[in-house]
């Protein structure tokens, strides 16, 4: 019987934080073939209206290219419904970030598409606001809907924010969605990415999303959490490894 059981799967989505230049994604891909999900943004939120944007119209053109040239489903920040009509065609699957977890009109949109949806959970959010953001959703069903924590608001700052793996815990245990955890921007130090990840695991999570970079320290956007291609092949054979101690397949 046990050959007939459905393994778990990890889902592991790396990638920078924003698609800076098709020179950076191919880099990403040489060094990665077998990634076929990769995340980026194209329409950054950024905090500070005078930080980098991303790439923008520029960045839908060229990733039209590497996705078909590549067979690759990309993963993406959608922030406004006026963006659906020039992202649709490139994106696999949506990401609702962290500051547009209640905006719940983007969220109706974004249910029609029938694409899968990964939603952060907001920086303050509880649990219980999470699900019912979720419940926007709902048209999708469930298999197409991912929770994503991220880490929220704490009281210290040692970290960017703090990873919240009880969010995990509690969600694999009492409902029935994908759940993912983001150690990048929950810990926004490149160096506890990979043991974040690890407990992230452990804890139950379905998937990851990562940042990378060829050079972290030029990175346009969240530098200092991003790994470079050496950590994120250590990060990956860890995360095997882990894996197959829980009789869990990965997906890439
Ligand atoms: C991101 O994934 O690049 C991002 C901006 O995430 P968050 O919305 O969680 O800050
Ligand atoms: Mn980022």
């Amino acid at each position: 019987m046990k050959d007939m059981e459905i393994k778990k799967k990890i889902t592991v989505i790396g990638g920078p934080c924003s698609l800076e230049s098709p020179e950076l994604v191919e880099s990403f891909l040489k060094r990665f073939p077998d990634q076929k999900i990769i995340r980026g943004g194209i329409f950054k939120m950024r905090t500070n209206k005078n930080s980098y944007q991303g790439p923008g119209v520029y960045g839908i053109n060229f990733m039209r290219e590497i996705i078909l040239k590549h067979d690759l489903r990309l993963t993406t920040e959608i922030s406004d419904p006026r963006q659906l009509d020039v992202l649709n065609d490139i994106t696999s699957i949506y990401q609702v970030g962290t500051r547009n977890m209640y905006n719940y009109e983007l969220l109706k949109e974004l249910s029609k598409t029938g694409k899968t949806v990964i939603l952060k959970r907001a920086m303050s959010a509880t649990i219980d606001e999470w699900l019912h953001a979720a419940d926007y959703l709902e048209e999708l069903g469930q298999d197409k809907i991912i929770l994503c924590e991220r880490g929220i608001r704490g009281i210290d700052n040692k970290f960017r924010n703090h990873l919240d793996l009880s969010s995990v815990m509690y969600l694999k245990m009492n409902t029935r969605f994908r759940v993912f955890v983001d150690p990048s921007h929950a810990m926004g130090l490149r160096e506890y990415v990979e043991v974040a990840s690890m407990a992230a695991i452990t804890s139950g999570c379905d998937g990851l999303l990562i940042e990378t970079h060829k050079t972290p320290s030029l990175a346009l956007s969240d530098s200092r959490q991003a790994i470079d291609y050496d950590q994120y092949e250590q990060l990956l054979n860890n995360i095997k490894r882990l894996a197959s101690f829980l009789e869990a397949e990965v997906e890439t």
